[in-house]
């Protein structure tokens, strides 16, 4: 077996726990900063007002306008708040919505950022930021984007509603599984996979049957965490292209198309690397279909057609998502991509 490999560690703080959400005030000041804003989703105001009172003379404001994708011109706006106020620093209460404008915002001021999560989306721990401008999403990798302090508190999950916790589950379970296989694999991304795909098979259907438990809610966040940190950590592949393309041209939405795509992309992939996700097949009961099993189980939409996506586009969805050659374990090309799209937009059970 090739030992061979390079294992960069994350500089970030992570503070796990019920209640710890209590403690973004003094992270502010541990970091060195004093005027926090605020930011969140227009849904999430209310969390987000709460949250600027707790931090008391600490908190320079709220900008409650983050959306998906991160548009250029939220984040231009977000910019003028931040000047305004003399904000020296952000904390991030929301999902991947509101992580990526924090980290937009954190891209072109080099501010510190505090995050806490509440989906399990996994941004917070990833220097990778994906922006939309004029109909077109790009991605950019850069140190100043990773978030400086992730404050993971399950409390403040208990309320994220079943279908948003199974779809924003598997959009996490999906950098473990591509991580299993990436080119740039290391021993410690491979451990965190195992142990974020293990915790969330555990956790996400006992969400399903009892969103407002707090230990099943903390093992889902841990479970995140991990999947994120693979993302943070490793180069992704077809899955993330994918979805990416997805996304970007149709619009379709994030987490229910990475919960969609999943089993599909991993089944593509499992005659190339068996060895390599061994691990899927033994947590997923025997087989890489367990995971579209599995997805049925916890109520996951399980079509692409359910997205509102035309047969026509699944074409269109093919030629944009093999145009630029990337690396994926099993040869990519058109057609077996279009097979592969149409089998997502009828849900079939992958072998
Ligand atoms: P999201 O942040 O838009 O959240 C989904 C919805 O859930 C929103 O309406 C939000 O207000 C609501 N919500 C969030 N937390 C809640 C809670 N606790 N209770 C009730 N409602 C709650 O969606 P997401 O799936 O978390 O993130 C998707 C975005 O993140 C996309 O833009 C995607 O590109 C990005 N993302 C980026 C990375 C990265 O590393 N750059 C990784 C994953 C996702």
């Amino acid at each position: 077996m090739n030992r061979d490999f390079v294992y960069s560690g994350s500089p970030a703080h992570i503070v796990f726990g019920e209640g710890k959400s209590a403690l973004a005030g003094a992270w502010v000041e541990t970091i060195g900063c004093r005027k926090a804003l605020v930011l969140s989703t227009p849904q999430r105001q209310a969390d987000a007002e709460a949250l600027a009172e707790r931090l008391g003379p600490v908190a320079a404001g709220v900008f409650a306008g983050a959306v998906m994708h991160t548009p250029v011109g939220v984040t231009e706006r977000a910019m003028e708040t931040v000047a305004r106020m003399g904000a020296d620093c952000v904390v991030s209460l929301g999902g991947g919505s509101t992580t990526g404008l924090g980290k937009a915002i954190a891209y072109r001021t080099d501010l510190p950022q505090i995050v806490i999560p509440t989906t399990y989306a996994g941004s917070e721990v990833t220097p990778i930021l994906g922006e939309t401008e004029g109909g077109r999403k790009t991605t950019v990798r850069h140190p100043r984007i990773l978030p400086e302090v992730v404050i993971y508190d399950p409390a403040l999950t208990l309320g994220l509603p079943v279908g948003i916790s199974v779809n924003s589950g598997l959009n996490a379970m999906a950098h473990a599984v591509e991580g299993l296989y990436a080119q740039d694999r290391n021993p410690i991304s491979t451990l965190m996979a195992i142990e974020g795909l293990s915790a969330l098979r555990t956790s996400l259907p006992k969400i399903v049957k009892a969103p407002r438990d707090i230990d099943v809610r903390a093992d889902a966040l841990y479970g995140a965490w991990l999947c994120g940190a693979v993302l943070g950590t490793v180069g992704m592949a077809l899955h993330h292209k994918i979805c990416h393309t997805l996304g970007g041209t149709f619009g379709t939405p994030h987490a229910e198309t990475h919960a969609i795509m999943l089993p599909h992309t991993a089944g593509y992939n499992a005659d190339a690397v068996p060895e390599l996700l061994a691990p899927v097949v033994e947590i997923f009961g025997g087989s890489i279909g367990g995971l579209w099993d599995f997805a049925r189980e916890i109520g996951a939409p399980l079509t692409l057609k359910d997205l509102g996506l035309s047969e026509a586009d699944l074409d269109r969805a093919a030629e944009v998502a093999t145009e630029n050659p990337h690396w994926n374990p099993r040869p990519v090309d058109r057609r077996s991509i279009r097979a592969l799209l149409q089998d997502a937009w009828e849900g079939r059970r992958p072998a």
